[in-house]
């Protein structure tokens, strides 16, 4: 498991729906050409993981006594690096927090991720309420698009249990 992280923001308005906690994994295998967030690429690179990070996810969520939803970023918060950490995460927020909205964003297709066989991301994908797939592709850019970068990226929205393609 990684001990490294890029960042938390704890008042997020860019980044999902109303504010929003973000944090941002380190590590990302990906290295797409024109990436806005190079910087996270290197799994060495960053900031030390704190031993508490997820109390101060979870302190954030409720900060002032307002309620925020969660974003996880990367980096690629599903790659090896950071899987385990991650799922540690939206395990415990869920338990806390059951009615946040959870987003995540992944260079992996959902399409691929529905079928694997990888516990740690099928968990995951238990706990949370919105991916945003697919790599980001420069010829593809579009800054008109809501929650993503380029118009190839999809977002899925988990409803009754199942997840659909909505946008
Ligand atoms: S998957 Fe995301 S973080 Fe990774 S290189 Fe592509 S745009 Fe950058």
């Amino acid at each position: 498991m990684n001990n490294r992280y890029a960042a938390l923001k704890k008042n997020d308005i860019a980044n999902g729906e109303g504010i929003c906690v973000s944090f941002w994994t380190q590590g990302c295998p990906f290295h797409c050409k024109g990436c806005h967030n190079p910087s996270t690429w290197d799994p060495e690179a960053g900031l030390p993981l704190p031993v508490d990070y997820i109390e101060q996810v979870c302190d954030a969520l409720i900060e002032n006594g307002v309620q925020r939803n969660l974003s996880i970023l990367g980096g690629e918060p599903l790659s090896e690096w950071n899987k385990n950490l991650v799922n540690e995460l939206v395990t415990k927020v869920r338990i806390y927090f059951p009615h946040i909205k959870i987003y995540l964003w992944t260079g992996f297709l959902m399409t691929d991720l529905l079928i694997t066989e990888d516990s740690v991301i099928s968990s995951i994908l238990n706990k949370i309420n919105y991916v945003i797939d697919g790599l980001f592709e420069i010829q593809k850019r579009d800054l008109t698009l809501k929650l993503r970068g380029s118009s190839n990226q999809n977002i899925y929205q988990k409803i009754n249990n199942q997840w659909e393609k909505i946008s």
